[in-house]
């Protein structure tokens, strides 16, 4: 219900609801404000005007409730509002709000770093650092490595999407919209080819792994390299799952020549991919995992960690920020771990993954448009072309996307070629709302 001051998280009734057309006139009437007041670079993919959200629902001004497949871009795994983080967080916001981590220590900061080294991959010695952001989180791993190494070089892969500042630009690798006009960007980023089996003709993991290895050891030479950087299944660049063995390799290699392996983990850390992290899939453990997104229930948080040898390598003050690890932020994301293990949302994550690639399959299996179905866990997504061919169609993702958000969903899009259709549905989601979205969407290619 949409009264002053609407109440998200599980107080919301776990229905769609569409009483006018998306968006309605008092989210056109944002709109209109946001054109006159926003700078136009900030661009709104769905603007419905939010009054509260919660399990697997989002409300607008106009009293729309949506289905949330998106998470706010995979932040939200535990549910907008999540009771455990609005406890958390209202304790701590009535203690105090900020002291700087690196003026005045606080408890929560230390405790979420104990638990970021316990529950990241490997049994190794550990340290975290927290940031804001992940594009800020993935600058600090790259300064880390550096430090580390002695070494400046940094090796990211096609089809890759690490942030908007200006090295992760450097290293993200689409132009439009998140580079162009905006250079020149960060130097000693070198990028390598991935496996994209999809689009590669199925080739083996190992053997995209030696064509990656062969070119950066032609073009950059280990000793010049201070750290791989790779998102285990890339976000952004349309949900691409390497081909086993292809991580595994990478890692290899990196370790047998003094290279720091970092696992970009900002959309596919915490419970997301039905693991807690998407490496565990194949037993990978990287030497620094960064961390963002559903880290802590939409609060701003980042982290990196890794090897307490290369974590701290960097002087004392090399590494910080007024705001990283801000206590409100710790509170929730440690609130965040509590709810993922009580709530048993890396399962969840998996059922939700299972009912999704069943549906999808089944839908592709009719509809020759749908060239793909593939991620793990609640990140799937299905890559859609002219039939019988690889060729993208961004068309019709367009219309298929459209489509839903008239349905009263709330769809993302993502990929190089902008024709993936991706799904990241909070865990809270309940069954009857995921299998309505999947009836929906099944409509809507029908109609589009
Ligand atoms: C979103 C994302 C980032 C950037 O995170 P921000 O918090 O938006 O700066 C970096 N890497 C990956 C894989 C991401 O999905």
């Amino acid at each position: 219900m949409t009264d002053q001051h609407p109440k998200g998280g599980p107080h919301i009734t776990q229905e769609r609801r569409l009483l006018t057309s998306i968006p309605g006139p008092r989210s056109l009437e944002l709109a209109d404000r946001k054109a006159r007041a926003v700078a136009s670079g900030v661009a709104v993919g769905l603007p419905v005007q939010v009054v509260a959200a919660g399990g697997g629902i989002i409300v607008d001004a106009d009293g729309n409730q949506l289905i949330d497949l998106g998470s706010g871009i995979a932040v939200t795994s535990v549910g907008n509002s999540a009771p455990r983080v609005v406890d958390a967080v209202s304790r701590q916001l009535a203690a105090f709000t900020h002291t700087c981590f690196m003026v005045t220590p606080y408890e929560g900061y230390v405790a979420l770093a104990e638990k970021l080294n316990e529950l990241t991959p490997g049994t190794h010695e550990k340290r975290s650092a927290l940031f804001n952001s992940g594009a800020e989180a993935v600058e600090n791993a790259v300064k880390i490595a550096r430090s580390a190494t002695g070494r400046q070089g940094v090796v990211v892969f096609d089809h890759a999407y690490h942030g908007r500042t200006n090295l992760t630009m450097a290293m993200t690798a689409k132009n439009m919209p998140y580079k162009t006009g905006f250079g020149p960007f960060a130097s000693e980023v070198y990028r390598a080819p991935l496996s994209y089996p999809f689009r590669d003709g199925g080739r083996s993991g190992g053997e995209a792994a030696r064509d990656a290895i062969d070119q950066i050891e032609k073009q950059v030479g280990a000793e010049n390299l201070a750290a791989v950087v790779v998102e285990p299944i890339q976000g952004e660049g349309g949900f691409i799952v390497p081909a086993e063995g292809f991580l595994p390799a990478l890692v290899s290699w990196c370790r047998a020549n003094g290279v720091v392996f970092v696992a970009d983990e900002v959309q596919t850390g915490f419970a997301r991919t039905g693991e807690l992290f998407a490496c565990e899939h194949e037993g990978v453990v990287p030497d620094l995992i960064v961390t963002a997104k559903g880290i802590a229930g939409g609060l701003p948080l980042a982290a990196v960690t890794g090897r307490a040898e290369i974590m701290d390598a960097a002087h004392p003050g090399g590494l910080g920020g007024t705001y990283g690890g801000n206590p409100l932020a710790c509170a929730a994301a440690l609130a965040v771990v509590e709810t993922i293990e009580a709530e048993g949302l890396v399962d969840r994550a998996r059922d939700i993954g299972k009912t999704m690639l069943e549906r999808l399959t089944a839908l592709q299996e009719k509809d020759p448009r749908i060239g793909e179905v593939r991620g793990r866990g609640a990140m799937v997504a299905v890559e859609l072309v002219r039939p019988g061919s690889t060729e993208p169609d961004a068309d019709l993702t367009r219309r298929v996307a459209a489509g839903a958000s008239a349905k009263g969903m709330v769809v993302l899009t993502c990929g190089t070629y902008g024709n993936v259709l991706r799904f990241l549905p909070p865990l809270s989601m309940p069954d009857h709302l995921l299998d309505e979205a999947l009836d929906l969407l099944a409509a809507t290619f029908q109609e589009s």
